[in-house]
């Protein structure tokens, strides 16, 4: 990790939460130094054609970030901003995100520099073919299992699982998590991150006697997380008083009727101009009045800059790394109760990890079942995070961490030292 890296970079973020839980934890130099460096890292660059007939290089990434706990798990992602840095702290906060709620993973992350909506369905299979043939030496069911993240979808890891397999000369499902149900996949993993986001928020809520009907809720992002968090939110009894995606955001004080928005959004691959909503500007949004703050498109949203304009009684991380570590400070001074990422939005690794478990036996459960036990699993862990938080008088955010990393660092200390 030699590089500069920006002040708010993710990276920056991530290394710097590992100090202030070492702290805690009173981890040896050693260990702390291991914690913060990504176990192995691929760079690939790889040659696809184009529509137009023309040969285009992409650059791509895996990186493996920790195995004491077992195999690693971690999105592969599609986006222009993509870089080696930010996959590094992706990896490192799946590390803590499957301690934290107690799965028996470590932390991996991937990407490619593209924008999928420049490209067409059939660039995008190339593209996906060809970056898991490069990343074949990375990923396997027993070694590292990716799954979606921003930019990619079932459809795309319906062609990673298609590649390895042809690769091996047999079907294998447990490659990769969150494919479409027909190949293997889990029933309730789509919705799973969204859902443990509010199943988190309905905890919180619960612990400080807070009344959840009528609540008021902004979700940042109207993609995976955000959209399945705004219906969960809103079947919850909760106001959605305004949404986003890339394109703005609409605000209606009295509730967006979430199902036909979704519906819209389908038709229109927007939600801007959504009947009955007021226009609001990305910036604006974050600053609503509300009662609970769902970031869910990208990291660095809540920063120095506009931590202070937020007003919401609590922020629920849906994406990963969206406040910065000022962001954190300022929040924690304005009283605003953060929700962290690593805990909140740990929902669809454990549904990933439910999905690898039917694959590996070749028997699938109900909808009903997973999210029976991804509630549990989300409960338990928030009450672990919650109790660690009040046992050691530090914010939820370092209580996650302090979990998440105590529990790698043990694992390590179990396994020893190799050779
Ligand atoms: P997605 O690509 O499905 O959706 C991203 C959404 O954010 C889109 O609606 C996009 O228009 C919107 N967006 C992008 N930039 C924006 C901006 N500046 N302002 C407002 N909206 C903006 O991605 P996703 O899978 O929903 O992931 C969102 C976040 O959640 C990422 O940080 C991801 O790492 C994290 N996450 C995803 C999962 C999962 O299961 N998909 C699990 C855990 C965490």
């Amino acid at each position: 990790m030699t590089n500069i890296q920006a002040e708010d970079s993710a990276l920056t973020t991530a290394l710097t939460q590992v100090d202030q839980a070492a702290h805690h934890l009173k981890l040896s130099t050693g260990s702390v130094e291991m914690l913060k460096h990504c176990k192995r890292e691929l760079t690939v660059n790889f040659p696809v054609r184009m529509d137009s007939g023309d040969v285009r290089i992409f650059t791509g990434y895996r990186v493996h970030h920790n195995t004491s706990r077992g195999p690693t798990k971690g999105g592969i992602r599609y986006s222009p901003h993509v870089s080696l840095d930010e996959v590094r702290a992706l990896a490192m906060w799946m590390t803590w995100k499957c301690a934290v709620v107690n799965i028996p993973y470590g932390g991996a992350k991937g990407g490619v520099l593209c924008d999928p909506h420049d490209l067409s369905l059939r660039e995008l299979e190339g593209i996906t073919r060809r970056f898991t043939t490069e990343i074949t030496m990375m990923i396997s069911p027993d070694g590292d299992i990716p799954a979606p993240d921003m930019g990619t979808n079932p459809q795309v890891m319906a062609w990673i699982m298609d590649t390895y397999s042809m690769h091996k000369g047999h079907s294998v499902p447990a490659v990769v998590t969150g494919k479409p149900l027909n190949i293997g996949g889990s029933a309730g993993r789509l919705e799973a991150t969204g859902r443990g986001v509010m199943f988190a928020v309905r905890e919180a809520f619960r612990t400080m006697n807070w009344e959840l009907q009528g609540a008021s809720v902004v979700v940042q992002g109207f993609g995976n997380v955000g959209s399945v968090t705004a219906q969960t939110a809103h079947e919850m009894g909760c106001r959605v008083i305004a949404v986003s995606d890339i394109s703005g955001g609409i605000y209606d004080a009295e509730g967006i009727d979430v199902p036909k928005l979704i519906e819209y959004n389908r038709a229109n691959k927007s939600i801007a101009g959504f009947p009955g909503t007021i226009p609001q500007a990305n910036g604006q949004l974050l600053s609503l009045p509300c009662d609970v703050l769902v970031p869910a498109a990208m990291e660095n949203q809540l920063t120095r800059t506009t931590a202070p304009m937020v007003q919401a009684r609590m922020v629920a991380e849906g994406a990963n790394g969206p406040t910065t570590p000022d962001g954190d400070e300022i929040l924690r001074a304005k009283n605003i109760l953060v929700l962290p990422d690593i805990m909140c939005n740990a929902g669809g690794v454990v549904a990933s990890y439910f999905e690898w478990v039917q694959d590996l036996q070749n028997l699938f459960w109900e909808e009903s079942d997973v999210t029976l036990k991804l509630e549990r699993i989300m409960i338990r862990s928030y009450h672990d995070m919650d109790d660690t938080a009040k046992r050691m008088n530090i914010s939820l955010r370092t209580a996650a961490l302090v979990l998440g990393i105590g529990r790698v660092a043990d694992a390590h200390q179990t396994r020893g030292l190799y050779p």
